[in-house]
């Protein structure tokens, strides 16, 4: 195919910020921390590895997401514990504040609910950055590793995916048939997964990710969660997913309340303001 004959000059177009990030509200992270100077442990779960668990956030309250044993990578699913149709938009979350997530950025709703669910507050591996690759820790950039992708490529019946750990630990968690939790499970943050995209095809790649035994990742629950981990087969996926080849390990989920009156006259975020009309 020829290239027109300024192919250059628009090729060199200066990019822009699709959404500008000046105007998003932001989350007090003075007052989260004074909160959680105060917080005491109220629960804690042990995600075995290649498997997924549930647990439960009420608004106002802190969640830490902990490496254990050896280097793991998680997958979280979060959604509203009262309304499984409000639940974690990686790609609009990705859009806000880029392809991997830090300290006081968040994760954010789907439609027509769109606001924050959980901030994150403390992350141990925010010192990594960006690497030479393009690799982050923490993305909004993969989906979950799943048996049907498996299928499509290998022609496998891989059951410990994250995506099937998830739709277990949910079922189980509502007493509801697999089929009937499978479409709840969506796109997750990946939770100490390095990743990123190859500059000369595009491709999402992961590399081993940095983390090691007590690194952890902690969140302020901006509503009350229900959130479900997995423990991903891929281990710190450093070589493959989807097979029980790679060392896995558990991940440890704690709940921090803090005490009565630390978030002074803290009150979570309202629903999307949008009037819902769409024109017509
Ligand atoms: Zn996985």
């Amino acid at each position: 195919m020829t290239q027109p004959a300024d192919a250059d000059a628009r090729r060199m177009v200066k990019p822009v910020i699709c959404y500008p990030n000046d105007t998003l509200p932001k989350p007090d992270l003075a007052l989260y921390a004074l909160a959680r100077d105060t917080a005491q442990k109220v629960e804690e779960l042990l995600v075995p590895a290649r498997d997924a668990a549930c647990f439960r956030v009420p608004a106002g309250q802190f969640f830490r997401i902990t490496s254990v044993d050896g280097p793991q990578v998680g997958d979280l699913n979060l959604w509203h514990a009262n309304n499984l149709s409000e639940r974690f938009y990686s790609g609009k979350s990705r859009a806000l504040h880029g392809t991997h997530l830090t300290t006081g950025e968040r994760m954010w709703s789907s439609f027509p609910y769109l606001r924050p669910m959980a901030t994150l507050t403390t992350d141990t591996l925010g010192w990594y950055g960006i690497d030479p690759y393009g690799g982050s820790v923490h993305d909004v950039i993969g989906t979950r590793c799943d048996p049907y992708t498996g299928n499509l490529l290998a022609g496998t019946h891989y059951h410990h995916c994250c995506h099937s750990n998830l739709t277990r630990a949910l079922a189980d968690e509502l007493g509801v048939s697999l089929a009937e939790a499978e479409p709840h499970v969506h796109d997750v943050l990946n939770v100490f997964m390095c990743t990123g995209f190859t500059r000369d095809t595009g491709q999402y790649f992961m590399k081993a990710s940095p983390v090691r035994p007590g690194d952890y990742l902690e969140f302020f629950a901006e509503v009350d969660l229900l959130g479900a981990l997995s423990a991903c087969p891929g281990g710190d996926c450093s070589t493959e997913h989807s097979s029980d080849t790679a060392a896995c390990y558990p991940l440890l989920v704690e709940v921090f309340e803090p005490a009565p009156g630390a978030l002074g006259d803290w009150s979570g975020p309202a629903v999307n303001g949008y009037d819902r009309s769409h024109g017509k």
